[in-house]
Protein backbone atom coordinates (compact mmCIF):
# COMPACT_ATOMS: atom_id res chain seq x y z
CA UNK A 1 0.00 0.00 0.00
CA UNK A 2 1.26 3.24 -0.96
CA UNK A 3 1.13 5.63 2.19
CA UNK A 4 2.85 8.32 0.91
CA UNK A 5 1.22 11.02 -1.46
CA UNK A 6 0.59 14.84 -2.88
CA UNK A 7 -1.58 17.17 -3.29
CA UNK A 8 -2.47 20.80 -3.99
CA UNK A 9 -3.05 22.46 -0.30
CA UNK A 10 -3.18 25.65 1.23
CA UNK A 11 -2.06 25.74 5.00
CA UNK A 12 -4.83 27.16 7.05
CA UNK A 13 -3.33 27.20 10.48
CA UNK A 14 -0.99 25.71 12.73
CA UNK A 15 -1.04 25.01 16.48
CA UNK A 16 2.17 23.88 18.83
CA UNK A 17 1.98 20.16 19.09
CA UNK A 18 4.48 18.94 22.04
CA UNK A 19 7.99 20.77 21.92
CA UNK A 20 8.50 21.00 18.67
CA UNK A 21 5.91 19.73 16.44
CA UNK A 22 2.80 21.73 15.28
CA UNK A 23 -0.71 20.13 14.17
CA UNK A 24 -1.11 21.56 10.68
CA UNK A 25 -4.79 22.39 9.29
CA UNK A 26 -4.35 22.08 5.25
CA UNK A 27 -7.21 22.46 2.65
CA UNK A 28 -6.64 20.47 -0.26
CA UNK A 29 -7.85 20.11 -3.85
CA UNK A 30 -8.48 16.46 -3.35
CA UNK A 31 -9.38 15.50 0.42
CA UNK A 32 -10.83 18.81 1.58
CA UNK A 33 -9.89 20.13 4.95
CA UNK A 34 -6.68 17.69 6.66
CA UNK A 35 -5.48 17.87 9.97
CA UNK A 36 -1.30 17.12 9.45
CA UNK A 37 1.94 16.70 12.02
CA UNK A 38 4.43 19.05 10.92
CA UNK A 39 7.84 17.66 12.56
CA UNK A 40 10.87 19.62 13.71
CA UNK A 41 11.62 22.78 15.40
CA UNK A 42 11.30 26.01 14.79
CA UNK A 43 14.73 25.96 12.69
CA UNK A 44 13.40 23.49 10.58
CA UNK A 45 13.44 23.96 6.84
CA UNK A 46 10.12 22.36 6.69
CA UNK A 47 8.78 24.54 9.32
CA UNK A 48 9.64 27.85 7.48
CA UNK A 49 7.18 26.49 4.53
CA UNK A 50 4.69 25.18 5.89
CA UNK A 51 3.51 29.11 7.42
CA UNK A 52 0.14 30.06 7.09
CA UNK A 53 -1.47 30.95 3.75
CA UNK A 54 1.60 29.20 1.94
CA UNK A 55 -0.02 27.29 -1.09
CA UNK A 56 1.43 24.57 -3.28
CA UNK A 57 2.08 21.24 -3.38
CA UNK A 58 2.33 19.16 0.24
CA UNK A 59 3.59 15.86 0.37
CA UNK A 60 2.38 13.64 3.14
CA UNK A 61 2.86 10.64 4.85
CA UNK A 62 -0.38 8.56 6.26
CA UNK A 63 0.21 6.12 9.09
CA UNK A 64 -3.26 4.62 10.38
CA UNK A 65 -1.52 3.03 12.86
CA UNK A 66 -0.83 5.91 14.56
CA UNK A 67 -3.93 7.59 12.71
CA UNK A 68 -1.58 10.03 11.97
CA UNK A 69 -0.65 12.13 8.63
CA UNK A 70 2.54 13.76 8.53
CA UNK A 71 4.11 16.02 6.65
CA UNK A 72 7.04 15.02 4.83
CA UNK A 73 7.63 18.16 2.46
CA UNK A 74 6.03 20.99 0.55
CA UNK A 75 6.45 22.97 -2.93
CA UNK A 76 5.29 26.82 -1.78
CA UNK A 77 4.35 28.10 -5.21
CA UNK A 78 2.45 31.00 -3.78
CA UNK A 79 3.33 32.86 0.21
CA UNK A 80 0.80 35.17 0.03
CA UNK A 81 2.90 37.71 1.73
CA UNK A 82 0.43 40.73 1.87
CA UNK A 83 -1.72 39.07 4.24
CA UNK A 84 0.62 39.06 7.47
CA UNK A 85 0.94 42.71 6.50
CA UNK A 86 -2.88 43.74 5.69
CA UNK A 87 -5.54 42.97 8.28
CA UNK A 88 -8.39 42.96 6.36
CA UNK A 89 -6.95 40.26 3.89
CA UNK A 90 -6.26 38.24 6.94
CA UNK A 91 -9.45 38.26 7.92
CA UNK A 92 -11.03 38.02 4.35
CA UNK A 93 -8.60 34.82 3.81
CA UNK A 94 -9.73 33.51 7.38
CA UNK A 95 -12.84 33.71 6.51
CA UNK A 96 -13.10 31.66 3.82
CA UNK A 97 -10.96 28.65 5.03
CA UNK A 98 -13.75 29.29 8.16
CA UNK A 99 -16.16 28.68 5.50
CA UNK A 100 -14.13 25.47 4.06
CA UNK A 101 -14.01 23.79 7.57
CA UNK A 102 -17.63 24.19 8.83
CA UNK A 103 -19.19 23.36 5.31
CA UNK A 104 -16.73 20.72 5.16
CA UNK A 105 -15.78 22.20 1.82
CA UNK A 106 -19.68 22.67 0.66
CA UNK A 107 -19.56 18.75 -0.08
CA UNK A 108 -17.10 19.33 -2.79
CA UNK A 109 -13.23 19.66 -2.71
CA UNK A 110 -12.26 20.12 -5.44
CA UNK A 111 -14.61 22.96 -6.16
CA UNK A 112 -13.91 24.36 -2.84
CA UNK A 113 -9.72 24.70 -3.15
CA UNK A 114 -10.37 26.05 -6.82
CA UNK A 115 -12.50 28.81 -5.78
CA UNK A 116 -10.87 29.72 -2.25
CA UNK A 117 -7.12 29.39 -4.10
CA UNK A 118 -8.15 31.78 -6.82
CA UNK A 119 -9.66 33.53 -4.20
CA UNK A 120 -6.09 33.75 -1.86
CA UNK A 121 -4.25 34.68 -5.37
CA UNK A 122 -6.76 37.30 -6.30
CA UNK A 123 -6.41 39.07 -2.88
CA UNK A 124 -2.17 38.57 -2.68
CA UNK A 125 -2.49 41.04 -6.14
CA UNK A 126 -5.01 43.20 -4.68
CA UNK A 127 -5.43 46.57 -3.14
CA UNK A 128 -7.74 46.84 -0.84
CA UNK A 129 -10.61 48.27 -2.59
CA UNK A 130 -10.47 45.52 -5.07
CA UNK A 131 -10.39 42.79 -2.13
CA UNK A 132 -13.62 44.20 -0.66
CA UNK A 133 -15.38 44.05 -3.71
CA UNK A 134 -13.63 40.47 -4.77
CA UNK A 135 -14.98 39.03 -0.84
CA UNK A 136 -18.44 39.96 -2.00
CA UNK A 137 -18.31 37.79 -5.15
CA UNK A 138 -16.12 34.83 -3.59
CA UNK A 139 -18.76 34.23 -1.14
CA UNK A 140 -21.30 34.36 -3.74
CA UNK A 141 -19.48 31.89 -5.57
CA UNK A 142 -19.53 29.78 -2.72
CA UNK A 143 -23.37 29.96 -1.92
CA UNK A 144 -23.39 28.59 -6.04
CA UNK A 145 -21.37 25.38 -4.67
CA UNK A 146 -23.40 25.36 -1.12
CA UNK A 147 -26.57 24.96 -4.05
CA UNK A 148 -27.79 27.61 -2.20
CA UNK A 149 -27.65 31.08 -4.48
CA UNK A 150 -30.67 32.91 -4.75
CA UNK A 151 -31.66 33.26 -8.32
CA UNK A 152 -31.06 36.69 -10.02
CA UNK A 153 -32.44 36.97 -13.24
CA UNK A 154 -36.28 36.88 -12.36
CA UNK A 155 -38.75 37.57 -10.07
CA UNK A 156 -39.46 35.03 -7.92
CA UNK A 157 -43.23 35.04 -8.09
CA UNK A 158 -44.30 36.65 -11.39
CA UNK A 159 -41.01 35.65 -13.04
CA UNK A 160 -40.74 38.91 -15.04
CA UNK A 161 -37.17 39.24 -15.84
CA UNK A 162 -34.89 41.47 -13.52
CA UNK A 163 -32.82 42.82 -17.04
CA UNK A 164 -36.00 44.15 -18.57
CA UNK A 165 -34.49 47.81 -19.98
CA UNK A 166 -38.13 48.77 -18.92
CA UNK A 167 -37.25 48.61 -15.11
CA UNK A 168 -35.65 51.99 -14.17
CA UNK A 169 -32.24 50.96 -12.50
CA UNK A 170 -33.46 52.76 -9.06
CA UNK A 171 -36.32 49.94 -8.77
CA UNK A 172 -35.79 48.09 -6.01
CA UNK A 173 -35.61 44.27 -5.31
CA UNK A 174 -36.75 41.99 -1.99
CA UNK A 175 -34.88 39.30 -0.99
CA UNK A 176 -37.57 36.58 0.73
CA UNK A 177 -35.74 34.60 3.12
CA UNK A 178 -38.29 31.35 3.04
CA UNK A 179 -38.07 31.28 -0.77
CA UNK A 180 -34.67 32.20 -0.95
CA UNK A 181 -35.71 34.41 -3.96
CA UNK A 182 -36.02 37.97 -5.34
CA UNK A 183 -39.28 39.65 -6.18
CA UNK A 184 -40.04 42.81 -7.92
CA UNK A 185 -41.39 45.95 -6.91
CA UNK A 186 -44.86 45.58 -8.13
CA UNK A 187 -45.41 41.48 -6.34
CA UNK A 188 -44.31 43.09 -3.21
CA UNK A 189 -46.56 45.93 -3.07
CA UNK A 190 -48.98 43.42 -3.86
CA UNK A 191 -48.35 40.86 -1.73
CA UNK A 192 -48.29 40.97 2.15
CA UNK A 193 -45.12 42.00 2.80
CA UNK A 194 -44.63 39.94 5.95
CA UNK A 195 -41.40 39.03 8.40
CA UNK A 196 -39.89 37.22 5.11
CA UNK A 197 -38.44 39.87 3.43
CA UNK A 198 -35.30 40.76 4.90
CA UNK A 199 -33.83 42.59 2.46
CA UNK A 200 -34.25 45.47 0.09
CA UNK A 201 -32.13 46.05 -2.98
CA UNK A 202 -31.36 48.48 -5.56
CA UNK A 203 -32.44 46.43 -9.07
CA UNK A 204 -28.41 48.02 -10.11
CA UNK A 205 -27.03 45.92 -7.34
CA UNK A 206 -28.78 43.12 -8.13
CA UNK A 207 -27.85 43.24 -11.93
CA UNK A 208 -24.23 43.18 -10.48
CA UNK A 209 -24.87 39.79 -8.98
CA UNK A 210 -26.49 38.47 -12.54
CA UNK A 211 -23.37 40.10 -14.23
CA UNK A 212 -20.96 37.81 -11.39
CA UNK A 213 -23.08 35.02 -12.14
CA UNK A 214 -22.56 34.79 -15.50
CA UNK A 215 -19.16 35.88 -16.63
CA UNK A 216 -15.74 34.60 -16.43
CA UNK A 217 -13.76 35.69 -13.22
CA UNK A 218 -11.44 37.92 -15.48
CA UNK A 219 -14.67 39.76 -16.88
CA UNK A 220 -17.06 39.71 -13.58
CA UNK A 221 -13.72 42.13 -11.95
CA UNK A 222 -14.18 44.81 -14.58
CA UNK A 223 -17.92 45.21 -13.04
CA UNK A 224 -18.04 48.66 -11.27
CA UNK A 225 -20.26 49.18 -8.07
CA UNK A 226 -20.54 52.76 -6.38
CA UNK A 227 -20.57 52.67 -2.55
CA UNK A 228 -24.71 52.21 -1.75
CA UNK A 229 -24.33 49.18 -3.86
CA UNK A 230 -21.06 47.53 -2.34
CA UNK A 231 -23.07 48.20 1.18
CA UNK A 232 -25.94 46.21 0.13
CA UNK A 233 -24.14 43.27 -1.31
CA UNK A 234 -21.89 42.96 1.99
CA UNK A 235 -25.17 43.16 4.23
CA UNK A 236 -27.08 40.54 1.75
CA UNK A 237 -24.35 38.15 0.85
CA UNK A 238 -22.49 38.25 4.76
CA UNK A 239 -26.63 37.15 6.34
CA UNK A 240 -26.79 34.97 3.14
CA UNK A 241 -23.42 33.10 3.41
CA UNK A 242 -23.82 32.64 7.61
CA UNK A 243 -27.37 31.36 6.50
CA UNK A 244 -26.24 28.81 4.21
CA UNK A 245 -23.20 27.56 6.65
CA UNK A 246 -26.05 26.97 8.82
CA UNK A 247 -24.17 28.83 11.39
CA UNK A 248 -22.43 32.55 13.04
CA UNK A 249 -19.16 32.80 11.06
CA UNK A 250 -16.46 33.89 13.95
CA UNK A 251 -14.42 35.78 11.80
CA UNK A 252 -17.85 37.56 10.18
CA UNK A 253 -18.69 38.35 14.20
CA UNK A 254 -15.07 39.14 15.67
CA UNK A 255 -13.89 41.09 12.52
CA UNK A 256 -17.06 43.29 11.65
CA UNK A 257 -14.99 47.00 11.54
CA UNK A 258 -12.43 45.03 9.44
CA UNK A 259 -14.45 42.97 6.81
ZN1 LIG B 1 -42.88 40.11 -9.77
Amino acid sequence: MNRSYSDSATVISLKPLGENNQSVTLLTKSKGIVYATLYGGPKSRLRSLVSQWHSGTIFLYDNPEKNQIKISDFDVKNYHVSFGENLFKNYAASLACELAIKTRCAGSPENCWHLINGFLDGLELANEDQGHVGLIRFLWRFLAILGLQPEVHCCGHCGKSFLEPLLTPDSKTYYNIMENSFICADCFSQGNAGQNFVFSLELSALRYLTGITVLEPAEARKLKIDRQEYNQLKELVFFLIENAAGTKLNTIEIGVGIL
